[in-house]
């Protein structure tokens, strides 16, 4: 009726398009191409202005119906689409379980399981809180103060030269390091208990510390230690000794033995080094143990007077003790590991043993 454009025309072309139209993108663009700005029908629209009164109703009325029956069209064929791209994905889900592999078969994707130090560091914790002690952390990167000072060993003791570390920040406004040893969360721990009014304590501190250190059979520059720290009324070295009898025997097996020898350490008095039987040869004597029948685990002792003077805890009131070792010399010793650097190397069939 406008000369150029047939209105029924275009509705049956829409329809095709429409019809034609696979993926929600071409449906897309099929309703622009049919109902857009730039289609006949809005050509068509513009053209109304022109003709007289008469003519402009019939053609708009004919507009308005071909715009209605285009949109249905569309959506339509839209939810239509929808329905097919969720059938395909869904069977595409499904499993066959009548499935024929032909050739070799898959192998079936391997599971993980957690590292060596981290099944010690759980077991050890398992058998702390058995015994009643409560599992506690603190941060790796410790002031001065924290790592040292409040240990009882002021700048240029020479203790620290037992415990060289990295140095993140030297100087002002405080010095911060990658911390030595787990002893730090002692003073925190005992610092919180006296804030909050929470003595008696009775905890173990797992975690990663660092040293200077350069890799060997017996040492890594990254290792993990776990602490215990005991600050109550009355503690003796007997309940120290006590202790770490329970908890070799606990850990390492019933024919695995403690025996402590003097020692020093900056934060205990007096302080011991505690030694495990051997767990190669159980007691007679070997090369790993140099013969004598016992193997260093750790150290320990009863909290130096001058650390509870630190935190503000009255040492006549109170004593404790507190002891610290290596996570990973304990899984080397209990699964005879000879070189430790195995730990961190992440050698997949040196993992999997454990
Ligand atoms: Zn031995």
């Amino acid at each position: 009726m406008t000369g150029t454009v047939d209105v029924d025309a275009v509705v049956e072309e829409a329809r095709a398009a429409i019809g034609s139209a696979s993926s929600l993108e071409e449906i897309r663009q099929v309703a622009v191409a049919v109902s857009g700005k730039k289609s006949p029908l809005a050509a068509v629209s513009r053209g109304l202005g022109a003709l007289d009164p008469d003519s402009r109703r019939v053609l708009g009325q004919k507009l308005h119906e071909a715009r209605t029956t285009i949109e249905g069209l569309v959506e339509r064929r839209r939810s239509d689409i929808e329905a097919e791209e969720l059938s395909t994905e869904m069977a595409g889900a499904r499993i066959d379980l009548t499935e024929f592999v032909t050739g070799a078969i898959p192998a079936p994707p391997s599971r993980g399981h957690l590292h060596l130090v981290s099944q010690t560091r759980d077991a050890l914790e398992d058998v702390f809180v058995g015994m009643g002690f409560e599992v506690a952390e603190g941060p790796e990167i410790e002031s001065d103060w924290y790592n040292f000072g409040a240990l009882n060993m002021p700048p240029a003791h020479p203790a620290r030269g037992m415990f060289d570390t990295l140095y993140l920040n030297l100087g002002e406004p405080e010095t911060t390091l990658l911390r030595t040893h787990t002893s730090p969360v002692q003073i925190h721990l005992m610092e919180d208990a006296v804030v909050n009014g929470v003595l008696p304590i009775h905890s173990v501190m797992p975690g990663r510390c660092y040293r200077r250190d350069t890799p060997d059979a017996r040492h890594l520059a990254v290792f993990h230690q776990v602490e215990g720290l005991v600050v109550d009324k009355g503690i003796t070295f007997a309940d120290l000794a006590g202790t770490i009898e329970v908890f070799t025997t606990a850990y390492f097996g019933p024919d695995i033995h403690s025996r402590l020898r003097p020692a020093y350490f900056p934060f205990t008095e007096p302080s011991a080094e505690f030694e495990v039987t051997c767990t190669i040869c159980h007691g007679p004597g070997c090369r790993t143990c140099s013969q004598t029948g016992w193997i260093e685990l750790g150290g320990c002792g009863m909290i130096d007077p001058a650390v509870f003077e630190a935190v503000g805890i009255d040492p006549d009131e109170w004593t404790g003790f507190a002891f610290g070792f290596g996570i990973d010399r304990c899984a080397q010793m209990r699964h005879q590991i000879a070189d430790m650097r195995s730990l961190i190397e992440n050698d997949i069939r040196f993992l999997r043993q454990f």
